[in-house]
């Protein structure tokens, strides 16, 4: 061995040494997605709460006819970025149904959400401006923040006072403020105060960006999200949204106004300088937005499921989750009891996620449950009831 590849081994062994002492070592662990809310774990098939797949799209006929004909008109790749020669048709036709649905002026398309926040954020926002972030803001929120070079203040989960005296105490001093939130928060399943965050973003100059990765499909009457649903899609400066989770299939998009799209098109780094979503994939996101259009009784369904399981959950169990969506957590606290929980649970034929730091903070190990249109009341019901018996 040379000394570099000593050194490398040297510290990558204590780290994994120090992970798996602490029960925090991550490994990945391959699985089979058997269609219809079912995944095989090991070789044994179960019914999968840890999708995202909300609406099941993922195996859905026309989301596969929207890939496969994409695929036989444009071929298997963009072959290089929008600004060079992988602009197709396909792509403004998505960004077209993007703008449509959410009721914005425009869209740009992202290859990930993760790729999108660590574009935009940046472009808004550098040295001598202001970002107002929720403290539970995903991991691609934060890395964007640290690119972006501005003054980071994190306030409190949702507590709009916090934010407000931050803004007090601290905007008059920045070039341009940013108030940076998801819609629908992935670990807590609450959502954001909209409302609040319009007329703050509003009264002390600042512009809102808003992550809605959870809520895209599941919320609004056309089910572009939380903004629509709010009545406050016109005031939301840029809404972020994901095809990775409820629309079945990868990417992202940024649905706002004209000319707020054509400066990313020439400020976001992660646009400019990285290869075109595939057109196979461009289909399925099309079929995607076809499908919330057409079939709006998956995301009634999906929602009634929920506001189910979260008021059994508090009636019958007596179990508090902060949840006001199909994401539902019940926070057990200590690691432990999360994996065994877990275990419990894939006995029983459940395949759901025990959540742990660093993804939660600790002492805030959870089980993650995750509601999707494949799911019946019964399924729901005996999860419950298993659950309960190991609480
Ligand atoms: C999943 C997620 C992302 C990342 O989206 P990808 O398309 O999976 O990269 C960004 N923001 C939030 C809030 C998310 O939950």
């Amino acid at each position: 061995m040379t000394q570099t590849d000593t050194r490398l081994a040297c510290f990558v062994q204590a780290f994994l040494r120090q992970r798996e002492e602490e029960g925090l070592l991550r490994h990945l662990a391959s699985v089979r997605h058997l269609g219809q809310g079912r995944i095989s774990v090991g070789g044994k098939a179960l019914l999968d709460f840890s999708s995202n797949d909300y609406l099941g799209f993922s195996d859905h006929p026309a989301l596969l006819k929207g890939a496969r004909e994409a695929l036989e008109e444009w071929g298997t790749g963009a072959n290089a970025s929008r600004l060079m020669s992988g602009d197709l048709e396909i792509h403004h036709r998505l960004e077209e149904s993007v703008a449509r649905v959410t009721g914005k002026e425009s869209a740009l398309i992202f290859g990930s959400g993760y790729l999108a926040n660590c574009g935009i954020l940046p472009a808004l926002c550098g040295h001598g401006d202001v970002i107002l972030s929720d403290r539970l803001n995903h991991a691609s929120i934060t890395d964007g923040l640290v690119l972006s070079r501005a003054k980071i203040f994190r306030f409190r989960h949702n507590e709009m006072n916090h934010l407000e005296e931050l803004l007090d105490r601290h905007r008059a001093r920045y070039r341009r403020a940013l108030i940076v939130t998801e819609s629908i928060y992935s670990m807590e399943g609450d959502r954001a105060p909209l409302g609040d965050l319009v007329r703050l973003k509003e009264r002390y100059d600042a512009t809102l960006l808003l992550d809605e990765a959870h809520a895209v499909g599941v919320f609004g009457a056309s089910g572009s999200g939380l903004a629509e649903e709010s009545g406050v899609a016109k005031d939301v400066d840029v809404i972020v949204g994901t095809f990775g989770k409820a629309l079945g299939a990868y990417g992202a998009f940024a649905a706002l106004s004209y000319d707020a799209a054509r400066y990313l098109v020439n400020k976001a780094r992660s646009f400019i300088f990285s290869t075109a979503l595939p057109p196979p994939v461009v289909g399925a996101n099309l079929a995607a937005i076809r499908l919330l259009e057409e079939e709006p009784e998956l995301r009634a369904r999906l929602r009634a499921l929920s506001r189910e399981c979260r008021s059994r959950l508090r009636e019958f169990f007596g179990i508090k989750t902060p949840s006001q969506s199909q994401i539902i957590p019940v926070i057990v606290g200590a690691n432990e009891r999360a994996l065994v929980l877990a275990a419990r649970l894939e006995e029983a034929g459940f395949f759901v996620r025990a959540v742990r730091p660093p993804t939660v903070p600790a002492g805030k190990a959870r089980l993650r449950l995750s509601l999707t249109a494949h799911h019946t009341r019964e399924d729901i019901n005996r999860l419950l009831e298993v659950l309960a018996d190991g609480l």
